[in-house]
């Protein structure tokens, strides 16, 4: 029997494994487990190079015994000679554990994402023994204990099969890894998709023979293999159907909508990077979940924090990332300045692009009745991410009321004609609100303006930012100014009064309407136009929703608002001017009433007391 020390210098490490790395213990498993499946793939390649025999069966068995407090990871693979465990479970390992701990001892976060290796079985473990025969001819078996202090032992064991057995003394403050369900929750979490059959215990399987009366259910045990050995986005996309894209989402998130569309990643240089993204189901709603991207090595789970690796925007997709060049034994800082990293999240946002503009190029008409529901998505990506505004302006839609969709050079063009103002800047008009908005909206066409709806949350945002990119376009809500003043011209329609008159009417709106938010104005308007309208002017209004959507950030916005008064109408001249003293002011506050009824402004005691004038009036 072979006995040492480990290393003199490190005999604090065990006491730092357990307290340190605490919060992240169970990826013991995943260690250990990832452990078993580089000796069975060693063992594979040898075995495909004719160095080994017979490769055989190569299935990894966990098996726990709650009795000897033990829990055991079984691999068919490599196996380990006397000098390998003394080279690569002592000298190897350790120097690595030791090295890493010393680095990172204050950041326990990362420690999870890239593992101790080996010596995190000591994280659970008060002994831990492994048991291993090699593949290579003539070998025996050997048995390296260690009980969690710097000391360890090798001495021979026979071993009737080739593989190792890493064989965990649970510690007493670590019992619920004796859990079978804990367990198997760990698999489930951690190998779910690792590349070599990993067992843990037995299942009933249910079959039934005959037929009718002669049914007979027939129950077997078969092993319980817990793992997908070769998941989807290791496949080429070529040999795969919608069908299969959509199981492999139901298998990632049992239970959600089916995906709208996904997007296969597969490169190997400059980087080596698979994976698929889903685009789920999300109408206009701003709680859309994220993090529900999983990260892998090499098959291996690793976290479902993935926001240094994606743009932000991007992190609303769901799926897989698996890339070995992710450095993970790092902090999150650095991660998001490695040059890799980089060059990873260029070509995730190429790829969206390039998927939605394919989308777009093959099949407008689905790309536009997915529009709803991708549309916060790409809006959100093209403020955020200068390189995908640039690509996604190419196919971003804008919907128009009457539900047709256009890009932005197409809608440009559409209203080149009609709606350049003054300034030479094309003026888009639209509405948040197609229902309180009617009768703007009707006036508007009644122009042959166009009117556009932006009712998303995103959509103030996005207008902002087009007219900030595009210069020659400007957003104006239809509600902003008078129907003949929305696309300003040089146009001054005549009034139909005097001068005289006009002040007169003038002064009469100014004395009777009290509120402090309105600003009167006379106009002269066509005579088909309303009498009065209330106009929000675009620039206070915005003011106030950016104010608004950021928790009052500008202070609080006084809500001023313009009454205009169509000098045109004929009410105007008929009735106002020509009425009595008294009739004049009630027609006045009559005519501003319906106003603020058509902005949606007249709530409460005021609509009250409105309908019951009306109801006089009819008497
Ligand atoms: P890493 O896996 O990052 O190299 P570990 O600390 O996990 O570091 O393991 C150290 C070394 O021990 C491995 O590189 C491998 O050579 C050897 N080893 C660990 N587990 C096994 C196993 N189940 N079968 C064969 N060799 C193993």
């Amino acid at each position: 029997m072979q006995k040492g020390n480990i290393s003199v210098q490190t005999e604090n490490i065990f006491p730092i494994i357990k307290q340190f790395l605490y919060s992240d213990q169970e990826i013991f498993l995943r260690e250990l487990v990832s452990n078993a499946v580089d000796a069975t793939s060693k063992l594979k390649t040898l075995g495909a190079r004719g160095e080994v025999g017979e490769v055989g069966n190569t299935t990894i068995e966990i098996k726990l015994d709650k009795e000897a407090k033990t829990l055991t990871i079984s691999d068919k693979g490599i196996g380990l000679t006397s000098e390998e465990m003394e080279r690569y479970l002592n000298q190897v390992a350790f120097s690595s554990a030791q090295e890493f701990i010393e680095k990172y001892k204050d950041d326990a976060n990362i420690i999870g994402h890239f593992g101790l290796g080996f010596y995190s079985a000591f994280m659970v473990a008060t002994k831990v023994e492994v048991h291993s025969l090699s593949y290579k001819e003539g070998s025996e078996g050997y048995v390296w204990t260690c009980e969690g202090d710097p000391s360890y032992s090798i001495e021979a064991r026979a071993k009737e099969s080739r593989g190792t057995d890493v064989i965990l003394h649970v510690s007493e403050d670590a019992e619920e890894y004796l859990e079978e369900a804990k367990i198997a929750e760990l698999l489930e979490k951690y190998c779910k998709f690792l590349p070599v059959e990993i067992k843990f215990g037995t299942k009933t399987e249910t079959t039934y023979e005959g037929e009718g009366e002669d049914k007979e259910e027939i129950k077997t045990e078969v092993d319980n293999i817990i793992n997908n050995p070769s998941p989807l986005w290791k496949k080429q996309p070529s040999e795969l159907t919608d069908e299969d894209y959509k199981a492999f989402y139901n298998e990632l998130y049992p239970f959600s909508q089916p995906p709208l569309f996904w997007i296969h990643l597969n490169i190997d240089y400059p980087f080596n990077l698979t994976g698929v993204l889903y685009f789920p189901k999300v109408a206009n709603s701003v709680e859309v979940q994220k993090n529900k991207i999983q990260l892998y090595s090499n098959q291996v789970y690793v976290t479902d924090e993935v926001s240094a690796i994606v743009p932000e925007f991007l992190t609303l997709l769901h799926g897989v990332i698996d890339s070995p060049d992710i450095p993970l034994n790092v902090s999150r800082s650095y991660l998001q300045s490695d040059r890799n990293v980089k060059k990873i999240t260029n070509y995730i946002t190429k790829k969206v692009a390039e998927k939605l503009h394919d989308m777009f190029k093959t099949d407008r008409k689905d790309f536009e009745d997915k529009w709803k529901e991708m549309g916060t998505f790409v809006k959100y990506g093209m403020l955020t991410e200068e390189k995908f505004h640039d690509r996604a302006i190419k196919f971003s839609l804008l919907k128009n009321e009457a539900s047709e969709h256009f890009t932005l050079e197409e809608y440009k063009e559409k209203i080149a004609a009609n709606q350049t103002d003054k300034h030479d800047k094309l003026v888009c008009i639209y509405t948040n609100d197609t229902a309180s908005h009617d009768s703007y909206i009707q006036s508007a066409k009644s122009y042959g303006y166009d009117v556009l709806e932006m009712d998303t949350i995103i959509d103030t945002h996005h207008m902002q930012h087009l007219e900030a990119k595009d210069g020659k376009i400007t957003f104006v809500r239809v509600d902003s100014d008078t129907v003949d003043n929305l696309v300003q011209k040089d146009e001054k329609k005549e009034s139909v009064l005097s001068e005289e008159e006009q002040k007169q009417v003038e002064e009469l709106f100014k004395a009777n309407i009290t509120d402090i938010a309105a600003k009167v104005e006379l106009k002269a308007l066509s005579p088909e136009d309303q009498p009065v309208m209330i106009t929000r002017p675009e620039f206070m209004r915005r003011m106030k929703e950016m104010s608004a959507l950021q928790g009052n950030a500008f202070g609080d916005f006084p809500d001023s608002y313009n009454v205009v008064v169509n000098s045109n109408h004929a009410l105007i001249a008929d009735k106002v001017l020509k009425a009595g003293a008294e009739e004049q002011g009630t027609v006045v506050k009559h005519l501003y009433d319906l106003a603020l009824l058509n902005q949606g402004m007249l709530k409460g005691a005021a609509l009250t007391e409105f309908i019951n004038k009306s109801l006089n009036l009819l008497k």
